[in-house]
This record gives C-alpha cells, sequence and structure tokens, in this order.
C-alpha cells in the first residue's frame, strides 16, 4: 500500500502584541482547508522573554527544514530601548530573513470593492488599483554597518551589482505576468548605491523586452502612489524605501490589518505574515483584524505550498466576510450596513464562507 503524503510542515511564529491572536485564527483557518503540521516557536520579544535572544538558532534551524513559515508580528513598548546593545525584537525578523536568504519580499496591494470606502482616499482616486510592491530585503541601510561614537550615528548603506540584478529579475517576472509595467524607485539624484540601482536596472532590462520599464525619484513615487495609485503595475525598490512605500500602499486598500506578505530566497522555505505590526494599544482586545494574516495565508498556499485552489478560497472567503459588511474596527467607517465585530467573529465568518 503506497504511502500517504507527508502533511505539509509549517513553522508558525506567533511573536508578540497581536500576532498570537492572529496567528492563531490563521491556524483555525488552515485546520478547515486540510492537514497541517505546525511547529510553533517564539520570536522577537517573546523570545527575548523565554530564550533571551531574539530568534535561537535552533529555531532558525528548524524554520530552514520545514516547507513555510508562518509569523504574526514582533515588538512592543516592553522591549523598546535607546541603549544600542539591548536585544532587539525586530532582530528576530532581519535575523530570518538574512538567515533564510529572503531577498524579495512581495506586498500585492488591491482594494477589495467592499472597502473601497474604508479608505482615506476618494473612491475615484484608488478604483481599478491593482499593484505590487517588490520591496529588496536583505541589503541596504538597514543591514550596514552600524555606529556610534562621540555623539555621532552612522548607518552605512551598501549594495552590490548581483544584489540588485536578483531582485529586479523577480520584479520583471512579476510583471510580465501581470500587465507588463514595471516602476523602479530609487533616489539616483543623490546617493550612489541608487545610482548603481537604476544602472542594474537598465541593464537587465534588455532581457525583458516586453516589460515597460520606466524610473521615478522616492519621493515622486511617494507622491504618485496617492494622487494616481492606478498608473502603478510592479515597483520594484530597495529595502528601507520599500519599507516605507508598502505602507503608504497599504492604506489605499483602507487599513495596514488588510495587507499580505510573501518574503521569498532561493529554493528554501518563505515566510508569510502580514504588513502591520504588533499593534500593542490593541493587544488583548480581541478587536485585531485576522485578514491581512489571512491573506498571507492565501499566499503561502500560492508561493509556498502549491495550493493554489486553496489560496483562492481563502481569498474568496475573505471578500465574502467582508461583502456582508462585517468590520473590525480598523475598517469600520459607519455606514449603512456595516456590522463592527472582533477578531473571532470575523474569523468564524470567512471559516463559514470557506
Ligand atoms: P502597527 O502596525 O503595529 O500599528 C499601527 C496602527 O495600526 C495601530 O493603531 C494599530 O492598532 C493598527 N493596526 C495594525 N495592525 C492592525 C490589525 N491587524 N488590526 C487592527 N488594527 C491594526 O505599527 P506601530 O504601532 O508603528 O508599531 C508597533 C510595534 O510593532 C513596534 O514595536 C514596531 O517595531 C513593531 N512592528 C513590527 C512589524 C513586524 O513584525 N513585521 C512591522 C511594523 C512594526
Amino acid at each position: 500500500m503506497a504511502e500517504a503524503a507527508p502533511h505539509p510542515r509549517i513553522v508558525v511564529l506567533p511573536g508578540d502584541g497581536i500576532g498570537p491572536e492572529i496567528v492563531a485564527a490563521a491556524r483555525e483557518l488552515l485546520d478547515a482547508l486540510g492537514d497541517f503540521d505546525y511547529i510553533e516557536r517564539p520570536i522577537g520579544g517573546a523570545s527575548i522573554d523565554e530564550l533571551g535572544t531574539p530568534l535561537a538558532d535552533d529555531v532558525l534551524e528548524e524554520c530552514r527544514s520545514v516547507d513555510a513559515v508562518l509569523l504574526g508580528a514582533v515588538g512592543g513598548p516592553k522591549w523598546d530601548s535607546t541603549d544600542p546593545a539591548a536585544a532587539r525584537p525586530e532582530q528576530g525578523l532581519l535575523g530570518l530573513r538574512k538567515g533564510l536568504g529572503l531577498y524579495a519580499n512581495l506586498r500585492p496591494v488591491k482594494p477589495l470593492p467592499a472597502l473601497i470606502d474604508s479608505s482615506p482616499l476618494r473612491r475615484e482616486r484608488i478604483e481599478g488599483t491593482d499593484l505590487l510592491v517588490v520591496r529588496e530585503l536583505t541589503g541596504g541601510v538597514y543591514f550596514g554597518r552600524k555606529e556610534r561614537k562621540d555623539g555621532i550615528a552612522m548607518d552605512e548603506c551598501v549594495y552590490s551589482t548581483g544584489e540588485i540584478d536578483r531582485i529586479a529579475r523577480i520584479a520583471f517576472e512579476s510583471a510580465r505576468g501581470r500587465s507588463g509595467r514595471l516602476t523602479s524607485v530609487d533616489k539616483a539624484n543623490v546617493l550612489e548605491t541608487s545610482r548603481l540601482w537604476r544602472e542594474v536596472v537598465t541593464g537587465v532590462a534588455a532581457d525583458f523586452e516586453d516589460v515597460e520599464l520606466d524610473h521615478l525619484l522616492v519621493d515622486n513615487a511617494a507622491m504618485q502612489l496617492v494622487s494616481d495609485p492606478v498608473r502603478f503595475d510592479v515597483i520594484v525598490t530597495e529595502n528601507m524605501f520599500g519599507d516605507i512605500l508598502s505602507d503608504e500602499a497599504a492604506m489605499l486598500t483602507g487599513s495596514l490589518g488588510m495587507l499580505p506578505s510573501a518574503s521569498l530566497g532561493e529554493g528554501g522555505p518563505g515566510v508569510f505574515e502580514p504588513v502591520h505590526g504588533s499593534a500593542p494599544d490593541i493587544a488583548g482586545t480581541g478587536a485585531a483584524n485576522p485578514l491581512a494574516t489571512f491573506l498571507s495565508v492565501a499566499l503561502m498556499l500560492r508561493h509556498g505550498l502549491e495550493m493554489e485552489a486553496e489560496a483562492e478560497r481563502v481569498e474568496a472567503a475573505v471578500e465574502a466576510a467582508l461583502g456582508v459588511g462585517l468590520r473590525t474596527a480598523d475598517l469600520h467607517t459607519g455606514a449603512a450596513g456595516e456590522t463592527r465585530v472582533g477578531t473571532a467573529e470575523m474569523t468564524e465568518a470567512v471559516l463559514d464562507a470557506l
């Protein structure tokens, strides 16, 4: 008799703040879809408290050995400190990305029809927005040498041709699979790393003649994201610009609580997580919006586990729950037909819609 195929193995890293609440909801969702083996481990502040470090070596090792990693969020006032020597929750996240070689962060931004009026922008501005931010994740100023001496602080920003080339290729490939337009964002009028960025991206374009490439300075890109978001298809940019622009783009969807992300590298498991942070202001109140995490589960099913049909079921169920007017506090506008719900009710509605 043939042996049953093993269940997909997932390391689950709930983290801090609302992390454990939204990740517990995501496990309910996964359980409703099929059989998965979970290994739950601490990261961030929870890991500092339990293990004395934001990411333990054996936790990273376990992440390397599974099919995918699902993460909540890290950080909170408890671990905030201006002491440069103190362990910080965010080091867990950076260590995980670096340790798994996850150099590409994909953040799709497509306002759902039911939420168009939750956006701070007018309906006519955002209707039709469907963009993808491809952010370089393991280089640049976040990973450069840091120094503090005699009242002077320094963060070094470094990019190599190879780092830019590989992220550019992912962006061009993504654009090819969408509507064929790529915008590369940099600050080439000021930064040397940006001049190299522009040069390399322009070079890679020769291999993708079917993709239309343009370059924008980051300040202009920030402006156009709110004035004319429909103009964008795929945006590719370096680590810090991508961090900022993707949060800005998230607001087009009405709430940070709606935006999923996938971080991918070469071959190994990807990390799937909501874009928002640990929301310490609402942690423990049962008010967290679990939908960005559910949509991250959909990305995990699609990009990490080759379960496209299940990914689409999750996305459809999220739309269905919003379609009947259910809104967590962050999405609630008070409009007629809306019902304000917490994490548990929203989760139940999505499970019912599955
Ligand atoms: P945040 O994203 O945690 O919260 C910003 C605002 O959005 C808050 O008012 C919060 O209540 C709200 N919000 C965020 N997610 C929500 C959700 N799912 N449902 C409802 N409301 C939601 O950003 P912050 O306040 O700047 O940072 C808080 C902590 O999170 C900090 O320690 C920060 O370092 C950390 N952080 C972690 C990550 C990550 O783990 N990927 C990302 C960003 C910030």
